[in-house]
């Protein structure tokens, strides 16, 4: 069976695989009702919020435009605070929108230090602050709980969080943090197929959604929340991922949260010391290394592309490459969601092999675990 071990789309249990191929049922009938309600709740303690929480049908740039579209004006004064593509992706679509943005950045690799941010709050005076806690292309994990207590302390903008491959992997807790619009997806940590997305909008956030004016028809979220109050979303959800997803929340609720932590944390690390031993360098700072990716460097003198090719064709293990300026000099190993220490040790062990195939002099085993 295929290892794919990519950050997103990842693999689902055999009975999540099951529960989407259910027949389908009326989205405006009482057992749709039922569904949403249990979805939503099961979701509830992985964002570790009293907020509400929509769930559009979209993908995850898809939720991160509804947390822009929905909240602010052209115009507005944003501060984006960006440690790799996904950092870039949240900044560009406010710009689409019309936003003022302040890009402030961190070498990729590196996560953005609660002293940067609050230097630049000091400087300028922002409506909006948007973050990226897990980033994705770096496999840079930012520290979200200091730095969103430096922008409460500093300003009254609103905290935009983009969580989509962190939440349900590590702890993100929404209302302590005070984050006032957090969205992740369903293909990352939660077990399921792409499709839905999900978002927690706090109070301020609402009240901020009924002076904005940026443009926005089916990623308007007061009409999801409006509709959820009636068991519904306002458009065709993919009914077919809410099946799965109802599935995968109960593994998750049986598994527990902070379980689900702990093994992404031990899981992680399996990852980290694994590339090491092979003698491979991770790209990260090692502080604030991503429990749910892995991003390596691709060592002098090998071809990424041949490398992440031979795992997959000749060994069915899938990798994800680097992304944009990253192309080619890292490549990643995803380990978030349904993933057992096993999925990645069998992809160390297949990155031993294709190295070798490679002629990469390869520490010997025994060496490594010294
Ligand atoms: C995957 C990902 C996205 C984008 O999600 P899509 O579903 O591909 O639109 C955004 N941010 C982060 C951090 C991601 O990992």
């Amino acid at each position: 069976m295929t290892n794919l071990r990519i950050p997103g789309p990842t693999p689902c249990p055999p009975d999540v695989l099951e529960a989407l191929s259910q027949q389908m049922i009326n989205h405006r009938g009482p057992e749709f009702a039922g569904l949403l309600e249990r979805v939503t709740a099961g979701l509830r303690p992985f964002f570790q919020t009293q907020n509400d929480i929509v769930i559009p049908t979209c993908s995850g740039s898809g939720i991160m435009e509804a947390a822009i579209v929905n909240t602010l004006s052209p115009g507005d004064a944003v501060l984006s605070i960006s440690i790799g593509a996904f950092g870039d992706r949240f900044a560009l679509i406010a710009e689409t929108y019309g936003a003022d943005v302040t890009r402030v950045t961190a070498e990729w690799g590196n996560a953005a230090e609660p002293d940067m941010v609050r230097e630049a709050l000091r400087a300028g005076s922002y409506k909006a602050v948007l973050i990226t806690h897990n980033e994705t292309s770096t496999g840079v994990t930012n520290p979200l709980g200091p730095i969103s207590e430096v922008i409460r302390a500093e300003s009254d903008a609103l905290i935009l969080v983009d969580a989509v491959s962190s939440m349900g992997c590590m702890p993100v807790p929404t209302d302590e943090w005070g984050l006032d619009v957090v969205v992740t997806g369903s293909q990352k940590g939660w077990e399921v197929p792409p499709g839905l997305a999900m978002a927690a909008v706090s109070e301020k956030a609402w009240q901020a959604n009924e002076s904005a004016t940026m443009p926005r028809f089916y990623l308007d979220l007061k009409k999801h929340k409006e509709m959820a109050a009636q068991g519904q979303t306002p458009f065709t959800p993919a009914i077919s991922i809410m099946y799965g997803l109802d599935v995968s929340l109960q593994h998750m609720a049986q598994e527990g949260a902070e379980a689900i932590f702990a093994r992404h944390a031990r899981i992680a690390n399996v990852a980290r010391e694994g590339v090491k031993a092979l003698g491979l360098e991770p790209f990260a700072d090692e502080r604030f290394a991503s429990n749910t990716v892995t991003a390596v460097k691709v060592p002098d003198g090998i071809d990424g592309k041949a490398l992440t090719g031979i795992a997959r064709d000749k060994y069915d293990t899938v990798l994800a490459g680097g992304q944009a300026k990253l192309a080619g000099k890292i490549f990643r190993l995803g380990h978030l969601g349904w993933v057992n220490d096993e999925d990645i040790t069998d992809a160390i062990d297949v990155l031993r092999q294709v190295l070798t195939d490679l002629d990469y002099a390869v520490p010997a085993p025994a060496a490594a675990s010294s």
